[in-house]
C-alpha cells in the first residue's frame, strides 16, 4: 500500500521549504522549520485479553518549540505511520504559530485499528503509551490532546498514568480531557465551531450569504459532526455527509442531529433518507462548499479534475495531496487551509490548559466567545496577508507561521 503519510510530509515539508525560500530566508533556518526537534519511536507491549502478549507501534514526534511548549493530539489508526505522525506535527508547529497561540507543534500515533481491541486492552495500550511518553511530556514541555480514534476517555487514562509516574496532580499536561478532570466547556465541538466560524468570516470577505449555500461534509467523527452541526444550526443548507463506510445526499437538506441519532441506533449512515453515496461521490457533489473533515489525501489525481465545489475548507488534516492542490488553485476555487480552518480544537485545548494552570473556569459562552476572537483574528491575519501578497490562503497562512516562529527563534 502507498504510504500516506509520506506524501502528506512531502507536501507539508515543500510547503515550508517554498514559503521560507520566498521569504528568503537561510538554508540553515529552512532546515530549523523542517526538522523536528525529537522523534521518539516506541515499543508498546500489551497483554492482550486472550493472555498473550502483543506489540504495538507508537510515536511522539516533537516538531518545534520556538513559541512555547510542543502541543499536538494523539492518532490512533491503522495505517498510521511515523511519517504521518511527522508531517502532522510539522502541521500542528504552522498550525499554533496561525492560531496565536504560545506553543510549538507535536504529534503522537500508535499504528492500531482501535476497533479491533476490547475496552480493557484499549486502556491498556493508552496507559503503555503513557507510560513511554511521561518522560518527554509535562505542562511546560508537550501538552497531548485527542485525534483520530481517540477520545476525553482516553486522555483520562493516559493523565492517571502520567500522574501516578511523576507522583502528582498535572491535569493541564493533557487537553481535551473529561469536564470532571478538569476539561473545558465547549471543546469537544471546538474544531468544528471554529471551522464555522472561518467559514462565516470567509463568506463575509466574499460578500456571500450563508443562508441556502449547500455543504457537504466528508467524516462524521468529532470534527465533521459538530462543523455539521452547527453549519446547519447558523442556516447553512447541509445536503450530505458521510463516515468510514460511506455516506447520504440529501438536496432539500438534512439535520446532522437526526442523523447522529440514527447512526447511534443502526451503526450506519445508509437507509436513513434522501440518497446513499460512496465517499468519492460526496466529495464530487456540486455544491457551493465542501469540507473534508476525515482523513488526509482524499482529494488526489484521482478525483481532483471531479471537484465542482468553489470552496473547500480542510477540516481534517492535510486532506488535498499537493498535485490536487496545485490543480485546484489555479481552477481559482478557494481553499481554506487546515492549520486556520480546524485550530479552534487546538485553540480551545490553549483555553483548557490556561483554565487548569490558574484553576478557575469558565462557562461555555466565554469559552465559545474566546474561541470567535481567537479565530477572527486568526482569520483577518491571513485574509490581509493573501490580498496584500496576491497568494492564495493556504500560502499566506504558512508566511504568517512561520515569520511567527522565526521571530521567535533565538
Ligand atoms: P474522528 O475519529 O472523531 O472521526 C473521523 C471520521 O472520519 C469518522 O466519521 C470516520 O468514520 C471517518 N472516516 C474514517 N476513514 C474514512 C474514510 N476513508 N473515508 C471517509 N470517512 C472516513 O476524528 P476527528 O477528531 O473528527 O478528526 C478528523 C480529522 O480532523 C483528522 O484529520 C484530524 O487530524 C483532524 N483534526 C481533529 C481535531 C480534533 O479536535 N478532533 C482538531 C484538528 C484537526
Amino acid at each position: 500500500m502507498e504510504n500516506q503519510g509520506k506524501k502528506m510530509l512531502e507536501s507539508a515539508q515543500t510547503l515550508i521549504r517554498k514559503t521560507a525560500e520566498d521569504m528568503e530566508l537561510d538554508v540553515e533556518m529552512i532546515k530549523r522549520l523542517i526538522e523536528p526537534e525529537f522523534a521518539h519511536e516506541f515499543a508498546l507491549t500489551i497483554t492482550m485479553d486472550s493472555g498473550k502478549i502483543k506489540v504495538f507501534k507508537g510515536w511522539r514526534i516533537q516538531h518545534n518549540r520556538a513559541l512555547g511548549p510542543y502541543k499536538g493530539g494523539i492518532r490512533f489508526h491503522k495505517d498510521t505511520v511515523r511519517e504521518e505522525v511527522q508531517a502532522l506535527a510539522t502541521l500542528m508547529s504552522i498550525k499554533c504559530a496561525v492560531a496565536g497561540l504560545p506553543y510549538g507543534g507535536a504529534k503522537g500515533g500508535i499504528a492500531i485499528d482501535p476497533k479491533t481491541l476490547s475496552k480493557t486492552e484499549l486502556e491498556r495500550l493508552s496507559r503503555a503509551f503513557a507510560v513511554k511518553i511521561a518522560p518527554i511530556i509535562g505542562v511546560d514541555l508537550d501538552v497531548p490532546a485527542p485525534d483520530v480514534n481517540t477520545t476525553p476517555q482516553i486522555m483520562s487514562w493516559m493523565l492517571d498514568e502520567y500522574q501516578k509516574i511523576i507522583g502528582h496532580k498535572s491535569p493541564s499536561t493533557f487537553t481535551g480531557k473529561p469536564i470532571s478532570l478538569g476539561g473545558s466547556l465547549g471543546r469537544t465541538e471546538a474544531t468544528g465551531r471554529g471551522g464555522v466560524f472561518i467559514l462565516q468570516d470567509l463568506l463575509a470577505k466574499m460578500k456571500k450569504k450563508s443562508k441556502n449555500t449547500t455543504v457537504a461534509v466528508q467524516g462524521f467523527g468529532n470534527v465533521g459532526y459538530f462543523f455539521a452541526k452547527l453549519a446547519h444550526e447558523s442556516g447553512f443548507k447541509v445536503v450530505a455527509v458521510s463516515d468510514s463506510k460511506g455516506g447520504v445526499y440529501i438536496k432539500e437538506g438534512l439535520n446532522p442531529v437526526k442523523i447522529a441519532e440514527y447512526k447511534k441506533k443502526k451503526g450506519t449512515l445508509a437507509g436513513f433518507g434522501g440518497k446513499n453515496i460512496t465517499n468519492d461521490e460526496l466529495l464530487t457533489l456540486s455544491v457551493d462548499i465542501l469540507v473534508p473533515a476525515a482523513l488526509e489525501n482524499v482529494i488526489s489525481e484521482k478525483n481532483m479534475k471531479n471537484i465542482e465545489a468553489k470552496i473547500i475548507i480542510e477540516m481534517a488534516n492535510g486532506p488535498l495531496t499537493e498535485e490536487a492542490y496545485e490543480y485546484l488553485i489555479k481552477k481559482t476555487k478557494v481553499i481554506v487551509p487546515d492549520v486556520l480552518a480546524n485550530s479552534g480544537g487546538v485553540a480551545v485545548s490553549y483555553l483548557e490548559w490556561v483554565q487548569g494552570k490558574q484553576g478557575y473556569w469558565w462557562s461555555e459562552e466565554e469559552v465559545n466567545n474566546k474561541l470567535k476572537i481567537m479565530m477572527d483574528k486568526a482569520f483577518e491575519a491571513i485574509w490581509k496577508k493573501s490580498l496584500m501578497k496576491k497568494m492564495p490562503l493556504k500560502q499566506a497562512a504558512f508566511e504568517v507561521g512561520i515569520e511567527r516562529i522565526v521571530s521567535a527563534l533565538v
